[in-house]
């Protein structure tokens, strides 16, 4: 059998709960590996260098992708992300289901690479909840946060190109629902093709 992990890229709107999805399926699972981006946008009040991303200047990421390090890269609103390789290579060929939270030209780019990515698409229930999610928070003044959600709106073009969609409205049901889309995958025969040709090999040797 082909154990090789699934690669999964999920995205959505902001204040869909992508980040919160993440945290719970690595803190539920034991079958994920969540891969840290690098980016040159500086980090914000509260984030790490190589927890939330590897902070990065704009040479250092340049250079990362003149020596092919990148698995993808993206500008978004002015500033670089990309996913680093090696982690996303080794965590696969581990076994490890590896998350990719990034946003659609990157996502794209995945699908391109590898056919057999899976495309989540995170969405809260409807457009008022999103605006009452960002208002609770309180994070952010109004016009932010309409701000927000205009852009929000731009976030879904491209949306038909992903495999599934995923509508958070309780968190605990949305994890367990990813979970098993996700292990489901790691069923499909597309995957499992050597395993097919040998047993109907070792088949007709009987
Ligand atoms: P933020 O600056 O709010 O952390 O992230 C901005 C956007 O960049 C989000 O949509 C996020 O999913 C996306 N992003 C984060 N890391 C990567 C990456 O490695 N590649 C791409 N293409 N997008 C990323």
């Amino acid at each position: 059998m082909n154990n090789q992990g699934v690669l999964v890229v999920v995205s959505g709107f902001s204040g869909a709960g992508k980040g919160t999805l993440m945290k719970a399926l690595l803190t539920k699972y034991d079958n994920y590996a969540l891969s840290i981006s690098a980016t040159t946008r500086g980090p914000r009040d509260g984030e790490e260098d190589g927890r939330e991303y590897f902070f990065k200047t704009r040479e250092e990421f340049e250079e990362m992708i003149e020596n092919d390090l990148l698995v993808e890269y993206a500008q978004y609103v002015g500033n670089y992300y990309g996913t680093p390789k090696e982690y996303v290579d080794s965590s696969m060929k581990a076994g490890k289901d590896v998350l990719l939270e990034i946003e659609i030209q990157g996502a794209l780019k995945i699908k391109e690479k590898f056919p057999e990515a899976v495309l989540v698409f995170v969405t809260p229930p409807s457009a008022e909840e999103l605006r009452r999610r960002l208002v609770n928070r309180g994070t952010e003044p109004i016009e932010t946060i309409n701000a927000r959600l205009s852009r929000a709106a731009k976030e879904a073009e491209g949306i038909e190109n992903y495999d599934f969609l995923l509508v958070n409205d309780d968190i605990d049901e949305c994890v367990d629902r990813m979970h098993h889309l996700i292990q489901s995958m790691h069923a499909k025969v597309s995957s499992h093709l050597t395993f097919i040709r040998t047993i109907r090999e070792e088949m007709k040797d009987f």
